[in-house]
């Protein structure tokens, strides 16, 4: 399979559930780690073409939505701040901080400014010496290379007048935290694809064997996982716990040698607080000390304010694939798209997003047509989830 039509070939879907179905002869609980995974199989309906025995839960892989909300607060704070420009990608305007999200504070009067790249907000410095620019650097180890370029292409061009607060985190301490809870439920991982094409697949080696869980290198589409839960299951069906990359159009196992030396040489591996979630050691980055004069957490303060919001938002059992958004008693009712009480609710990575857009009562989700075109009666009565959306018939040639 080269193509992405080949991906999203609902016959190719159907084979697989059936060859799933065929191997499980006992009930598994598999987490997909990503938020762009989960989007993928609550929008295609995939965990509904699988056996009753097989459960997916969704995991903490939406860095938006584990950003601290202290950092948000210390992102708004520096927006406020006179002369300074906050420059973000898009998903992180609409989280919620303790009292406001940035495009409130935008609106305000604050100088907010999303952008497609970090270097964007470099050529912004650069263009507008008399502001201080700083970029808010969220997500996983995915983005680190892009965010390290930028601190260094501002070092070479000699920028005194651009930052960055950073709040990345890492995925393997997520799953081991996750894996040594002692109300762990998760007996398989299906990794983030697009982690490992950058970090390769060798650091999950020793989880799989410490925690004796197999962990399948997963991309996004529908056939990706599919393959990623059926040997999954394969594997627990047979007692194996490996690292299994079937994922290789885009994952070497030693990843983008190129990519991690950047982020050795601009980042160092620090303990992080995970919304909702609390410290997990080792689990983030933070800029060198040589690069302390870019470190924008260390150039302004960080106000800490009452949440109230935090309390009644349940995106720590969410996150951890203890929820499922719908069974939030905030979900549809106190939290929406366009009143969220938590950042899964916002964010295009966000399982609660995934869920209102695609699977709340009155909003139709899409399906997996059937082989010539009918729906399929596997996936359910699905529909595009807005009619600016192509259909998935359109969008993905199934
Ligand atoms: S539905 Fe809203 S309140 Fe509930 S967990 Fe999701 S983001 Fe938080």
């Amino acid at each position: 399979m080269r193509f992405l039509d080949e991906y999203r070939d609902a016959d190719l879907a159907l084979r697989y559930a059936d060859a799933i179905r065929a191997a499980t002869t006992k009930p598994w609980t598999i987490m997909e780690i990503c938020g762009g995974q989960t989007h993928s199989i609550v929008r295609f309906g995939i965990d509904e073409l699988l056996p009753s025995e097989i459960q997916l839960v969704h995991g903490p892989g939406c860095p938006v939505c584990v950003t601290p909300v202290r950092l948000i607060d210390q992102a708004i704070h520096i927006a406020k701040t006179p002369g300074c420009v906050l420059c973000s990608f898009g998903d992180m305007l609409r989280v919620p901080g303790s009292e406001t999200d940035l495009l409130q504070a935008k609106a305000q009067g604050a100088d907010v400014r999303s952008v497609y790249s970090p270097l964007d907000a470099v050529r912004i410095a650069e263009a507008e010496p008399d502001r201080t620019v700083v970029f808010f650097a969220v997500g996983f180890e995915t983005t680190a290379p892009a965010n390290g370029l930028a601190v260094k292409t501002a070092a070479a061009k000699g920028l005194e007048n651009f930052s960055v607060l950073v709040a990345h985190v890492l995925v393997p301490p997520a799953m081991e935290a996750i894996l040594g809870s002692p109300d762990n439920r998760v007996q398989g991982f299906l990794a983030a694809g697009h982690v490992c094409a950058v970090m390769g697949v060798r650091e999950y080696e020793p989880l799989a064997a410490k925690y004796r869980v197999p962990i399948v290198i997963s991309g996004f589409e529908p056939a990706d996982l599919l393959q990623g839960v059926l040997m999954c299951v394969k594997q627990l069906e047979e007692g194996r716990f490996e690292v299994e990359n079937p994922y290789s159009r885009m994952v070497q196992s030693d990843g983008n040698l190129a990519a991690k030396a950047l982020i050795e040489e601009v980042f160092e591996v620090t303990d992080r607080e995970w919304r909702g979630i609390g410290s997990i050691p080792a689990s983030g980055l933070c800029l060198r000390e040589s690069y302390r004069a870019y470190n924008a957490s260390l150039l302004f303060d960080a106000p800490i304010l009452a949440n109230e919001k935090e309390q009644q938002c349940r995106a720590a059992q969410v996150l951890q694939g203890r929820l499922e958004p719908r069974d939030c008693p905030a979900f549809g009712v106190l939290c929406t798209p366009e009143s969220p009480l938590g950042a899964p609710m916002v964010s295009s990575e966000g399982a609660c997003a995934a869920y209102y857009r695609y699977r709340s009562l009155n909003a139709p989700r899409p399906h997996l047509p059937a082989p010539g075109g009918s729906a399929s009666p596997l996936a359910g009565e699905g529909k595009p989830a807005s009619a600016d959306e192509p259909t998935p018939s359109k969008a993905v040639g199934i």
